[in-house]
């Protein structure tokens, strides 16, 4: 079995000093959580930054930095995007894509989100393709239908379990401290593995990573769920001894 990911999206947050910081935090911590792979998705502006603290800190081959977005094409006149082979350029190793903000804030649709995902495959990063219901759609009843339309119509073509991780994002878990049910997470992690399937080989492997209200204190239950391959974590990845103790607390996996 993978190696779980825990991974960190800071959202607009931070600027230089905090990378400074955060990379001194991470680097007295990271020898402990060894069984678990980490990357951090800070705003555009301090993915070099975070990447160079990290080599000074010696751990940049622990600590992967990456996007959290980016657009479709190589290039052109989209002022304040940024492409994938920018990321890429840029020592990005992974993108997130289709976060519920962006799907919420920037009107994204499936089409679009998968146009990004292969633009993140083309410059070689991993995608991290989110989904999640909203709470409407939870309370309708909805849920795995719009886990399974989502994760058909956001997959890149060419996804294989190396370059494409889904987060399973429930919208209004997001930033709220609610968590669905234990049960309900390993639902919906099946759910999205079953329609992964028929557009990928071997999904035993794909990583499902579940987001929403990630915390020390929930971690290990979270993480110990069948089907939930790490996490994708935003408030709690903004302190490097939260997203420690989130990665302490997931199994060793070979
Ligand atoms: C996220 O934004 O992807 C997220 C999961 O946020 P939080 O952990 O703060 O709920």
């Amino acid at each position: 079995m993978n190696k779980v990911l825990i991974a960190g999206n800071w959202k607009m947050n931070g600027l230089t000093g905090d990378a400074t910081r955060e990379a001194a935090a991470l680097a007295d911590g990271v020898a402990e959580v060894a069984h678990v792979l980490l990357m951090i998705a800070p705003p555009t502006t301090l993915i070099h930054p975070l990447r160079i603290k990290l080599f000074e800190r010696g751990i940049a081959d622990r600590v992967a930095v990456g996007g959290q977005d980016c657009h479709a094409e190589v290039n052109g006149a989209h002022t304040g995007d940024v492409s994938a082979e920018m990321i890429a350029d840029l020592g990005g190793s992974h993108v997130i894509v289709g976060h519920s903000e962006r799907r919420t804030d920037h009107g994204e649709s499936d089409a679009m989100v998968k146009a990004k995902a292969e633009a993140a495959l083309r410059a070689g990063l991993v995608a991290i393709v989110c989904v999640g219901e909203t709470e409407a759609e939870r309370r309708g009843g909805e849920t795995l239908a719009v886990l399974a339309r989502q994760v058909a119509g956001s997959l890149p073509e060419g996804a294989t379990v190396k370059n494409t991780v889904i987060a399973y994002e429930p919208v209004w878990a997001i930033g709220t401290g609610l968590t669905p049910s234990t049960d309900d997470i390993v639902e919906a992690h099946a759910a999205i593995r079953a329609t992964a399937a028929d557009r990928m080989d071997a999904t035993d492997n794909l990583r499902i990573l579940y987001g929403g209200s990630v915390k020390p204190g929930n971690a290990a239950e979270l993480l110990a769920l069948d089907g939930v391959d790490g996490a994708l974590v935003g408030g709690a990845s903004l302190k490097a001894a939260d997203f420690l103790a989130i990665a302490a607390a997931a199994p060793a996996r070979a």
